[in-house]
C-alpha cells in the first residue's frame, strides 16, 4: 500500500494544495478528500493517477477545502457515464452531512440526463459511525472523530498482519476515540502550525493543533508512525525540517511531514 499526498495545506493556503491524498494498492486507488477545486485534477495528473481509475472516494467533512474538488470528479464521471465511456462505477462515501451536500450540488449543477446516473454508476454511499466497507482490497472502518465544528469522519484502514492506518481528518484528536487509534501503525493528524508560532496562527481557536500537540497525542496513543498535514504555508521549503524537529521532541516514533505529491510506503 502506498500513500500519495496530493495536498498538505489547510483551507486558505496558497503555498500548497489543500489536504487530500490517495491510497494505492496493486493499481487500485482510493481518494480521500478532494481539496478545494479543480486543481485536484492537476495534482492527480502530476501524481500519474488517472481520474477514471479512481472508483472509491471518501470525503471526511463538507468544508470547502475538502469537498469542492470532488465536484470535479463527479463532473468527469457523470460525463463519462452519460456518454457510455465509463469503465466501472464510482462510489463516494461520506457521512449524512457530506452526502446531503454532494447530492444537492450534483442535482443543481449537472444536467438531468447526467443525474440519471446518480446511484446508478455514480453511487453515494452513506456511512455511519463504525461502518465497514471493502475498498481497494482492504477493510476500511469509518468513524466519527467527534469534531467540534461539524460532523466529520475519519478512517481506519486494515493493512493486514495486524497493521493499520488511522486518519483523523482535520481536527484535533478527541480522546473518546482513543480505542480506535491506540497502537496504530500509521496515524495521520493535522498540525496547523508550529507550537512556537501558535500565537501567530491561533490553531486552538479553529479546532486545530500544533506539531507539538499532535506529537504528544501520538505518543499517548503509542502509535508507530505519525504523519502531519493540513498546515499553514509560511514555512514552505523548511516545513519538513521545522515540524519534524518540533514533533520529534515529544514523540518517540517516526515523524513524517510530507510535501505535496510526496509518496510514503505504508
Ligand atoms: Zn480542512
Amino acid at each position: 500500500m502506498k500513500l500519495t499526498m496530493l495536498g498538505t495545506g489547510h483551507a486558505v493556503v496558497t503555498g500548497y494544495y489543500n489536504t487530500c491524498f490517495v491510497l494505492e494498492d496493486e493499481g487500485q486507488y482510493f481518494l480521500v478528500d478532494g481539496g478545494g477545486g479543480g486543481f485536484l485534477l492537476n495534482r492527480l495528473d502530476e501524481a500519474g493517477i488517472p481520474w477514471h481509475e479512481i472508483h472509491d472516494i471518501f470525503v471526511t467533512h463538507k468544508h470547502t477545502d475538502h469537498i469542492l474538488g470532488i465536484i470535479w470528479m463527479i463532473r468527469l464521471w457523470l460525463a463519462a457515464l452519460s456518454h457510455g465511456k465509463a469503465k466501472g462505477e464510482l462510489n463516494i462515501y461520506g457521512n449524512e452531512v457530506v452526502i446531503e451536500a454532494l447530492r444537492l450540488f450534483t442535482k443543481v449543477i449537472f444536467t438531468e440526463k447526467e443525474n440519471e446516473f446518480v446511484d446508478h454508476g455514480l453511487n453515494f454511499v452513506l456511512v455511519q459511525d463504525g461502518d465497514e466497507h471493502e475498498i481497494i482490497g482492504h477493510t476500511v472502518r469509518f468513524f466519527d472523530i467527534r469534531a467540534s465544528k461539524i460532523l466529520q469522519f475519519g478512517i481506519v484502514v486494515d493493512l493486514g498482519e495486524g497493521r493499520r492506518l488511522v486518519c483523523n481528518g482535520d481536527e484535533t484528536f478527541n480522546d473518546e476515540c482513543a480505542p480506535i487509534a491506540e497502537g496504530a501503525t500509521w496515524f495521520m493528524h493535522e498540525a496547523f502550525c508550529l507550537y512556537s508560532q501558535a500565537d501567530v496562527f491561533k490553531p486552538y481557536e479553529k479546532g486545530h493543533s500544533t506539531a507539538k500537540d499532535a506529537a504528544q497525542i501520538a505518543e499517548g496513543l503509542g502509535v508507530d508512525n505519525l504523519i502531519l498535514y493540513h498546515t499553514e504555508d509560511s514555512n514552505v521549503g523548511t516545513r519538513k525540517e521545522l515540524y519534524t524537529m518540533e514533533a520529534s521532541q515529544f514523540f518517540t516514533g517516526n515523524v513524517y511531514v510530507p510535501e505535496d505529491l510526496e509518496t510514503i510506503e505504508l
